[in-house]
């Protein structure tokens, strides 16, 4: 990214969020942070006065979405890069889980995410340039039992995103799903929501997996500051990637998967061509 560049950054708070706004800040670039208390805004703001603009928003306010944005344009200036970093991981045995928990999970993780899309395409196609950058996950790639609403969410944005970058290229847009593997970040900490357990038959499964991420949170392989600045770097290249991987967990879950899909297509390739009928 040459130039001073406004990146709209969701969820600055703390996390991949916190590290891109304070990489983008040391660069010389302003950032507009969004938050969810004036407490957590101040305290953004403070890491440089001017060039830190902290917006209260739940990204779940779809009602609030168009004119917070519109207000960022008018008052900061154009935006030329919006990050959808605002998310959360649900933990639960999907049997287990009630839907209002995986409405939640959608709710901030997809419908928030595609709403702030939506209020800044119309000024970037405008002006026939902006990146779009959507912080899915490996589990967007890869599954894994007891993130079953999680990884639903980020193959959902992962396929959004895809599709809107084939939509919006022709206007100067790209879009580019990051999807990164285990961060040392408040996700698998204070940011889980955590479904109760009820069902004994899946204990033999779900409870190694449960204590597994609790005994690893704070201990995770990936360095935030240097996904952010993996994540900086995208900005303003002439032509970005629409997906992009970030940790050697993810690259080796994400390329295994990738690998039995291949084979398991092949395997029934007779079955999946005998369907033609005309
Ligand atoms: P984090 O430290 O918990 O940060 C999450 C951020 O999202 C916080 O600023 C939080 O704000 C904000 N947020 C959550 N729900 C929100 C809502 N409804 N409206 C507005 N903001 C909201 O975790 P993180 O790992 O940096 O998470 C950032 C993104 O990375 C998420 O989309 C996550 O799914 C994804 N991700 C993380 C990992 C990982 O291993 N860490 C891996 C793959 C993908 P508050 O402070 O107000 O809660």
């Amino acid at each position: 990214m040459s130039a001073v560049n406004t990146l709209l950054i969701t969820g600055v708070s703390s996390g991949f969020g916190r590290a891109l706004a304070e990489q983008a800040l040391d660069a010389g670039h302003r950032v507009v942070g969004t938050v969810r208390s004036e407490q957590a805004g101040t305290a953004f703001e403070a890491l440089s006065p001017g060039r830190a603009v902290a917006r209260v928003l739940d990204v779940t306010d779809f009602e609030s979405i168009d004119r917070v944005v519109a207000d960022i344009e008018a008052t900061v200036g154009p935006v030329d890069a919006l990050v959808n970093n605002a998310g959360y991981g649900h933990e639960g045995v999907m049997e287990e889980s009630p839907l209002a928990e995986m409405r939640r999970q959608f709710d901030v993780n997809v419908f928030g995410a595609v709403a702030m899309m939506k209020a800044v395409l119309p000024a970037m196609r405008v002006r026939r340039r902006g990146h779009i950058l959507n912080i899915t996950s490996m589990g967007g790639f890869i599954t894994m039992p007891g993130i079953t609403y999680y990884c639903g969410s980020k193959f959902a944005l992962e396929g959004i995103s895809e599709a809107l970058a084939k939509e919006v290229r022709p206007f100067g847009i790209f879009v580019t799903a990051v999807a990164p593997g285990s961060f040392r970040t408040d996700w698998a900490g204070r940011s889980m929501i955590r479904s109760p357990r009820s069902i004994p038959d899946y204990d033999p499964l779900f409870d190694p997996i449960r204590k597994a991420r609790e005994e690893k949170s704070g201990k995770q392989l990936g360095d935030p500051v240097k996904a952010a600045r993996a994540m900086l770097s995208l900005i303003g290249m002439d032509n970005p990637p629409t997906h992009l991987l970030l940790g050697s967990d993810a690259l080796g879950l994400v390329r295994d998967k990738l690998s039995a899909l291949k084979d398991e297509i092949d395997a029934w390739e007779t079955v999946t061509r005998s369907t033609d009928g005309y």
